[in-house]
């Protein structure tokens, strides 16, 4: 495996690559988990070469948050690369990408007005600007992105296709632990007591799931009072709780009927403790979709 971190030598090196066969790019902020080396798993089955980034985008961290101390274990994570038999590590130092000449930046609109995108004021600009550069220096022909991040991967599906970049975005389901919490790098964080918690919160969602799927009168705004009730008798702290269709991301308001809409999808974030957990679960039967 190799591990660089110059932009320009990662472009010369994916340049030869790419005359044999596919790239496939996986990246992330490091503090790799198992939903992580599934993702890259995946990646495996579209490239003939695979490149995994770990870069903590100081963009993408607002003012109050927790950049200084992103879990960064390095050198864990190399071996896991290793392991997994990846042929590129790309892990730039923030001066490598954001070198002090740099001006610009990607503006998303619309799918970030709500959720995370509320709550996190120009996070979403720091990701998709990440990304753009990320994209173009790998010149990845696939690049895999969780479900977990569910606004995330509607930002970049979104910029890729309104600056018709030649690469295909693959979403990848959420990993969860056994109780359901999604594996999130931010999970060791967690004090016995909080991680015992935390468990409710995905289990608040997959419980609206269920009367979504089973009762064809349910509104939003029931399902929504359902789960904040849950989070709350299990001491976790709700930030947001909204059903919004997959293609737009706007909470509908809560009279809306769960089964008019179009893919809905219940969207959470919430706190145990000081950790922000994220989630997301479909709210329809997906064997009755027709695959896209
Ligand atoms: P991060 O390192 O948190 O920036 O995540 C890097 C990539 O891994 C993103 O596409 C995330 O959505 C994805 N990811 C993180 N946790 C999970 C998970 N539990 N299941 C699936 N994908 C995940």
């Amino acid at each position: 495996m190799l591990t660089l971190n110059s932009p320009q030598v990662v472009q010369e090196t994916v340049l030869r690559w790419k005359r044999e066969g596919k790239v496939a790019f996986v990246p992330t902020m490091g503090a790799l988990h198992e939903g992580h080396l599934q993702l890259i798993r995946r990646a495996k089955h579209y490239g003939t070469r695979v490149i995994v980034s770990i870069f903590v985008n100081p963009l993408q961290f607002g003012p109050k948050e927790d950049l200084s101390k992103y879990p960064r274990p390095f050198e864990q994570d190399e071996a896991k690369l290793q392991e997994l038999d990846v042929d590129m590590l790309f892990s730039p130092e923030p001066v490598d990408l954001y070198p002090p000449s740099f001006r610009t930046r990607v503006i998303p609109s619309l799918l970030t007005d709500h959720l995370c995108g509320k709550s996190r004021p120009g996070h979403f600009e720091g990701v998709a600007t990440v990304c753009m550069k990320l994209f173009n220096i790998t010149q990845a022909d696939f690049a895999v992105f969780g479900e977990k991040d569910f606004q995330q991967l509607r930002v970049i599906q979104q910029m890729t296709a309104d600056f018709n970049m030649p690469l295909t975005i693959l979403p990848h389901p959420t990993v969860r632990e056994e109780d359901g919490l999604a594996l999130s790098s931010r999970n060791r964080y967690l004090s016995k007591e909080q991680r015992v918690a935390a468990a409710s919160f995905p289990q608040a969602l997959a419980r609206a799931r269920s009367r979504a799927i089973e009762d064809g009168s349910v509104t939003a705004g029931a399902l929504l009072a359902q789960v904040r009730q849950d989070l709350t008798a299990a001491g976790i702290e709700p930030e947001y709780v909204d059903v919004a269709s997959e293609s737009d991301l706007q909470p509908v308001l809560p009279e809306t009927y769960v089964a008019a809409l179009s893919q809905p999808r219940i969207f959470a974030a919430a706190r145990a403790g000081t950790t922000r957990l994220i989630d997301n679960w479909t709210l329809y039967s997906e064997q009755n979709e027709t695959p896209s």
